[in-house]
């Protein structure tokens, strides 16, 4: 099984983390456009990433992280819901430096002005966007620095991602219950937890099973394996949301188009579907204002 998040506990201790791998989810997505390598590793990370937090939401809804950037990257967006369903995109214009590349360092090193938005969004009740600064070389380092700033939860991340397969671990300490817990598992636990995370090479984050990867970083304490979650690809578009979107331009707008595109065509970018607006269809959005 590969498009799966499992997650684990330390028995007795106030550490949990999740691994997730994706495979065909990955391919599936990565298919929709003829992307070079290095933003191919890219979106593999932020596809485990959004698995990841996914994981920590406690809400019915949607988790995404969005890279926004002036130069020849323009954007990606990775996406995952409550439900484990996923979807990413990017564009960019055509660059050497895109070409090839082993980790997300590839692509955050050539952004220009860039900005790293994390968007939660329940299904009922406000939206949260938090703004992730992007210091750290990789997506997994700047994420744990967020973390750390703005959470305040010590977690550990792992990312890593070929054009086939991707695969992420994260682990957090969680609050302690008493002073002596705290003690122990701050001094301890935790300092050598984290080192041992650190010594799990890319390779065997993306081709190892999750349950070997905890079995050789974690074997000598007693880890907890609830059931898997399966993970998929799944995109919300649909006719209403593009319908939004016209109406989001205005109806000047609409028409404008119409004169050079009728019908209206509007392509998914993340699952290519192509929604269709005849110019009646199209105008008829705007009811009365029209006449
Ligand atoms: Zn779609």
């Amino acid at each position: 099984m590969s498009e799966l998040r499992q997650r684990f506990y330390i028995e007795d201790c106030p550490i949990r983390g999740e691994v997730v791998h994706l495979e065909k989810v990955l391919q599936t997505i990565l298919a929709q456009r003829d992307y070079p390598q290095a933003i191919e590793v890219l979106l593999g990370e932020m596809l485990s990433a959004t698995a990841l937090l996914a994981s920590t939401l406690k809400i019915k809804g949607r988790i995404s992280l969005q890279i926004q950037a002036a130069g020849t990257f323009k954007w990606a967006m990775a996406e995952c819901d409550h439900l484990g369903q996923l979807r990413a995109s990017a564009d960019y214009q055509e660059d050497p430096r895109f070409a090839e590349g082993t980790d997300s360092s590839t692509v955050l090193k050539a952004l220009v002005s860039p900005v790293l938005f994390i968007n939660i969004e329940p299904e009922v009740g406000e939206r949260y966007q938090g703004i992730i600064a992007l210091e750290r070389d990789t997506l997994a380092g700047c994420l744990m620095q967020y973390y750390d700033l703005s959470a305040q939860i010590p977690t550990k991340i792992r990312l890593a991602s070929t054009a086939q397969r991707a695969g992420g671990l994260l682990i957090q300490l969680l609050p302690r219950n008493s002073e002596e817990e705290q003690q122990r598992v701050d001094e301890d636990l935790w300092p050598r937890l984290t080192l041992l995370t650190e010594t799990l090479k890319a390779q065997e984050l993306i081709e190892l099973d999750a349950t070997e990867i905890l079995y050789r970083l974690y074997n000598e304490e007693e880890v907890r394996l609830p059931e898997v979650e399966l993970l998929s690809f799944g995109c919300t578009c649909s006719k209403d949301r593009c319908a939004n979107a016209l109406i989001h331009i205005g109806a000047e707008a609409v028409r404008e188009t119409l004169e050079f595109q009728n019908p209206i065509t509007m392509d998914c970018q993340f699952c290519s579907t192509r929604y269709t607006f005849t110019a009646e269809e199209a105008l008829g959005l705007f009811g009365k204002h029209l006449s």
